[in-house]
């Protein structure tokens, strides 16, 4: 098990729950856009924000941010070691930096002794296209790209400091599974695990959930970033349901049948529709969506509660029996009801 790493409020590694992971998009210099995406990301489920600090005008914004963040803010740092020390007193959770390309021994030094003095944890890590030039014959790359982020953090832990969280992302799904298996069978801090320039929608969930999935299978992983080209809100979107399709994180799953002939009604607009009139529930509940009555209910007996199309409007069903008929038109409030019945018995229970 990893060792325990406090970013602000959020606990990572030693059991702690996963904890999901995006960055703004923004300017950063533009404070109002900012603290919106961040809030965005804060209700949308998103528990730790990296905010890019690429220069003081930056600095001085991420000030005001991290006042008003609903989140623990991670300020992302390269080359300039004054911006480290700025993020960090004004108020970053952690920052992450590679003090490789912060240069001279000094300024890593300074860096680490301000964070000492403030608790804050530094994010160490390679990628797959910064891996350090000792590294780069080496035959496996996923090794080469394990010691990189590795060596990232013996000067760390050269300099007394332990408060480390280390990352190892490829965009490549089999270099990150390898890379992180093998960091976490030689440290113990934990690991925040994704893979990088996944690429967009389709390409990066399937990347994301075999890369992600995998590794948290295995116990490996304590931070995830799903890395979506695009809007970050989606990336927060699909984290949670790859954690809940893992059982690491408690909501509402809607299952639905993949459509037949059969079909009597729009499964796949209503499973959205669905998904959508669920998303604030954060207590296990499996919902199925399914096209006819012939072989939905008993296909979807397994879910708590379902809703099969007929030939002139639904039913809902519980555990595989009918409770309601309903029109097409009454199905959201029908739902509700049952959804609403549902969760008060098993509090009860
Ligand atoms: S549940 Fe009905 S509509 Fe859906 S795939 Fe099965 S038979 Fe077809």
């Amino acid at each position: 098990m990893s060792r325990i790493v406090n970013i602000g409020k959020i606990s990572i590694g030693g059991g702690n729950p996963v904890a999901i992971q995006s960055m703004t998009n923004t300017d950063t210099r533009d404070v109002e856009s900012t603290l919106r995406q961040i809030e965005a990301l804060y209700n949308a489920g998103c528990e730790l924000v990296r905010v890019s600090v690429p220069d003081f005008d930056s600095l001085n914004s991420f000030s005001d941010i991290v006042k008003h963040s609903p989140v623990p803010l991670i300020a992302d740092i390269h080359y300039d070691y004054r911006l480290a020390i700025g993020a960090i007193k004004k108020g970053a959770a952690k920052v992450r930096i590679n003090p490789g390309n912060i240069g001279q021994s000094w300024k890593i030094k300074e860096i680490v002794s301000v964070a000492k003095a403030y608790r804050t944890p530094i994010r160490v890590g390679a990628n797959s296209g910064s891996i350090k030039e000792n590294f780069k014959g080496y035959d496996n790359k996923a090794i080469a790209l394990a010691e990189s982020a590795l060596e990232e953090t013996r000067i760390l832990e050269s300099m007394g400091f332990y408060d480390i969280v280390i990352s190892a992302k490829s965009s490549s799904v089999k270099e990150t599974i390898e890379a992180n298996r093998y960091i976490s069978s030689r440290v113990d801090y934990p690991l925040h695990i994704g893979v990088t320039e996944a690429g967009v929608f389709e390409t990066a969930v399937v990347k994301s959930s075999i890369g992600i999935g995998t590794l948290l299978l295995e116990g490996i992983g304590d931070t995830i970033r799903v890395s979506i080209a695009g809007d970050p809100l989606i990336e927060v979107k699909i984290a949670k349901k790859l954690l809940k399709a893992l059982d690491l994180k408690e909501g509402v799953e809607v299952i639905a049948c993949p459509t037949c002939a059969r079909t009597e009604i729009d499964v796949e607009s209503l499973a959205h529709n669905v998904e959508t009139w669920l998303e604030d529930i954060n207590t296990n509940l499996t919902i199925a969506v399914m096209g006819c009555v012939v072989n939905g209910i008993g296909e979807g007996k397994d879910a708590d509660i379902g809703i099969a199309g007929t030939t002139t409007g639904a039913v809902i069903f519980a555990k595989g029996r009918i409770v309601e008929r309903v029109r097409k038109a009454d199905l959201k409030e029908k739902l509700m009801k049952w959804v609403k019945e549902y969760s008060s018995k098993n509090k009860r229970a």
